[in-house]
């Protein structure tokens, strides 16, 4: 998706805009004004383009508000929200994990399209009362109220990776018990809205340039991105499947090395041992394997520093280290290396106890590629 910028937090959630959203508001700002002009010659401009500012940026607010809905729900449902990035189409809700169960996934899932129509609803009295009396607020409330419908509408639409497509997994899953049999419904619904999206869109705009052309290249880039969200979802719930029968276990190397605390990072040894050991050695302190230096984390400390700096003072603490049972599925393995912000999870027997290895992204990644034959 590319850069973001962290705005604000709600509710402790971060709330993040990506750059491609900065270009769409733009847009959408430029679109509304220019109509504006059309269909309210007498508007002086100054009223035009800020009734067009304001347009829009409630319209991105009750995106924001649709997206802060599930968060809310996920939260009380004990799954915490990494964060809230609004882009191009809409919005994401990052959560740490994914529902446990259908119910949950199905309550986190229908606040969405639920709020967004209960907005309509509520710009939709706005509209009906104040209509009479301002020609503007008229215009902007009739927008607001049929944007909010179309957004609650169109994702209920049953495809994965949009709401109804969620919902429906949900059920799917709560009926028969399978998860993977219940992505793979509702990810081929999700692709096949996808192709019809991009078909019709392309058709419109092709028919009456003139007239279909903005919304029917809309509706197929939107359609296009539908397809490739559900066709990554269907390869992801593929991989988790095929990982399920495996074992962190199978994956874990005993191949590393540790290097004491208060060796500086200027030492040749750790640049050697990092290029030699997949860029990560452990950290030991009074004999005991405390941490790990990455190269990432070894690039972060200014050369000029390297002589002073001890391995202790950068290295990641294993104690704030997310970490993996031997015996946890490689699939659990995969989902915790997703959520978290770390590439590399420890592995520790259980409890939290000695440390048994390190296993990345990577790795997983590779194996999985290697068992399943599938290209990553
Ligand atoms: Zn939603």
């Amino acid at each position: 998706m590319g850069p973001s910028l962290r705005l604000i937090k709600i509710f402790g959630i971060p709330v993040e805009i990506n750059f491609s959203w900065i270009f769409i508001f733009l847009l959408v700002t430029y679109l509304l004004g220019s109509q504006f002009g059309h269909t309210h010659p007498g508007w002086p401009v100054a009223q035009q383009w800020g009734l067009a500012v304001t347009t829009s940026a409630l319209f991105f607010l009750s995106v924001l508000a649709h997206e802060l809905s599930h968060s809310l729900v996920a939260v009380r449902r004990g799954i915490p929200v990494l964060s809230i990035t609004l882009f191009f189409f809409g919005g994401v809700s990052q959560l740490s994990h994914e529902a446990r169960r259908p119910y949950t996934e199905f309550v986190v899932t229908v606040v969405g399209p639920l709020s967004s129509i209960l907005l309509a609803l509520v710009f939709g009295g706005l509209w009906y009362l104040l209509r009479p009396y301002s020609e503007s607020l008229e215009v902007v409330f009739r927008l607001l109220m049929s944007i909010n419908l179309m957004l609650g509408v169109f994702n209920m639409l049953p495809g994965f990776p949009l709401d109804g497509g969620r919902m429906l997994r949900a059920a799917i899953w709560g009926i028969t018990g399978n998860f993977w049999r219940a992505t793979q419904v509702a990810a081929r619904i999700g692709q096949a809205f996808g192709v019809l999206m991009v078909l019709g869109g392309v058709s419109l705009a092709v028919l009456d340039f003139a007239l279909f052309g903005v919304s029917g290249i809309w509706m197929a880039l939107i359609g296009g991105f539908l397809f490739s969200a559900a066709t990554a979802s269907y390869r992801q719930g593929r991989v988790r499947e095929g990982l399920k029968s495996f074992r962190v276990s199978d994956v874990l190397t005993d191949d590393w090395w540790t290097l004491p605390g208060d060796m500086p990072l200027g030492s040749p040894l750790v640049g050697q041992r990092l290029a030699r050991q997949n860029d990560v050695v452990m950290v030991s302190l009074n004999g005991r394997v405390e941490g790990l230096l990455t190269r990432r984390l070894f690039d972060s400390v200014p050369r000029s520093q390297w002589p002073f700096t001890p391995l202790s003072r950068v290295m990641m603490p294993l104690g704030s280290m997310p970490w993996l049972a031997p015996e946890d599925t490689m699939s659990d393995a995969l989902e915790r290396v997703e959520s978290s912000r770390i590439d590399r999870l420890a592995v520790r027997n259980a409890a939290g106890g000695e440390l048994l290895g390190v296993v990345s992204r990577e790795d997983i990644l590779r194996f999985a590629r290697r068992v399943l034959h599938i290209k990553l």
